[in-house]
């Protein structure tokens, strides 16, 4: 129940069994094509998809790569870990990147992510994190976002490596230009992939930025996708599994798929605050695929966490930087269900009686069980 690497379904762990394939065939082709449509559905977009054989990382440095040159200027707005890693990942490429700090558990307000704007001069992007995994923060402002992004003429960079297939981001309508997603998180396949798509503005953009790696030459996997291959050898395994994660989200429906994820959110928000918790993040901003939730006082992270592991198999994450050892985060991603949901309620509880600290399981799971339902419900 981490943030990522989250659990994988038996169907997608034993679709990586299959022989190693040629990268320069027809099946390849077949393979490669239909991970293209299957992420093209979950992303809901027509724009043009490019999978690396990478992790989230890789596609943060391949996005920014490949639309920057050294000297643009950048617009990153920081509430955390994985944004600041963002605006760094600019900074690596050369750009002069502007990274306005929101306090942490909340996200940036939009007067200050125009002021930064404003004073970059010609930024060339937006570039935000749509989940910020370390807080369990979502920032629902997307669409108020492009709006700031084309008002300066600038591109519209959305990390949604945490939460793609997890909650909404229907690419084309909220004109997102270049959208990254992680492989290992909401889409339930195993590390090791990330998956971009880039709008014909974004492939614009590119033609004057020389690519500063050749691995990450994104212009080459556009030359190599007409033909349904990758310029390198692909993780083979992790395209297979890729290509049975994107089948079960086409027959889950990504509706569907984002409902649930709701609803189990929920169900988590509502046992925790039933165990008398407080979720880190405020209302407004709390994230459906990334549970933030600080711990009582007198529960001790290291150990509350080893024994929630040992006693009753459940791995949690705990914080990042200032808020490690205040805080706990669980990953409500992928394969979510009422059974992990119920599950890890009534471990996080026995464990924080363990921890001396007590609780009420039976009530934590009775107000779970009070939105599960909703599941079954049309
Ligand atoms: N961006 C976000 C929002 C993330 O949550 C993560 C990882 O958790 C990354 C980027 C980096 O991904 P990876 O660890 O796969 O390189």
């Amino acid at each position: 129940m981490v943030p990522g690497p989250t659990n994988v379904p038996d169907r997608v762990m034993n679709a990586m069994l299959g022989s190693i394939i040629n990268h320069r065939s027809q099946e390849f082709t077949d393979l490669y094509r239909s991970i293209q449509a299957g992420s093209q559905y979950a992303f809901q977009t027509k724009n043009e998809i490019v999978v690396l054989s990478a992790s989230g990382t890789g596609g943060v440095d391949a996005a920014v790569g490949s639309i920057l040159a050294p000297g643009d200027s950048v617009v990153v707005p920081g509430f955390g870990e994985f944004s600041t890693r963002l605006g760094e990942g600019a900074r690596y490429v050369g750009a002069n990147a502007l990274i306005p700090q929101a306090d942490l558990g909340t996200a940036p307000s939009l007067e200050d992510v125009e002021s930064a704007m404003k004073s970059a001069g010609r930024p060339k992007a937006l570039c935000v994190v749509y989940n910020e995994t370390s807080t369990g923060v979502t920032w629902r402002k997307l669409k108020e976002l492009k709006e700031i992004a084309s008002k300066y003429g600038a591109l519209f960079v959305v990390d949604a490596v945490s939460v793609l297939g997890g909650d909404e981001l229907p690419v084309d309508r909220l004109g997102v230009d270049i959208c990254i997603a992680g492989s290992q998180k909401c889409l339930a396949a195993p590390p090791g992939g990330v998956i971009l798509s880039f709008s014909e503005d974004a492939k614009k953009a590119m033609s004057g930025v020389k690519p500063r790696t050749q691995s990450f030459d994104i212009p080459r996997y556009f030359k190599f996708a007409e033909h349904g291959e990758t310029p390198f050898t692909p993780s083979l395994p992790i395209f297979f599994a890729l290509d049975e994660a994107f089948k079960m989200i086409r027959e889950e429906g990504i509706e569907k798929r984002i409902r649930r994820h709701a609803v189990c959110a929920k169900a988590f928000y509502s046992a925790f605050e039933t165990l008398g918790l407080k979720a880190f993040a405020d209302e407004k901003y709390r994230s459906n695929t990334v549970l933030g939730i600080l711990y009582p006082k007198g529960v001790e992270d290291a150990k509350f966490r080893t024994l929630l592991s040992e006693r009753f198999g459940i791995l949690i994450a705990g914080g990042f930087g200032k808020m490690k050892g205040s805080m706990f985060r669980v990953g409500s991603m992928g394969v979510i269900d009422e059974i992990l949901v119920t599950v890890t309620v009534s471990g996080i509880s026995q464990a924080l009686n363990q921890s001396g600290y007590r609780c009420d399981t039976s009530n934590a799971l009775a107000a779970a069980w009070g939105v599960l339902r909703e599941l079954s419900e049309a």
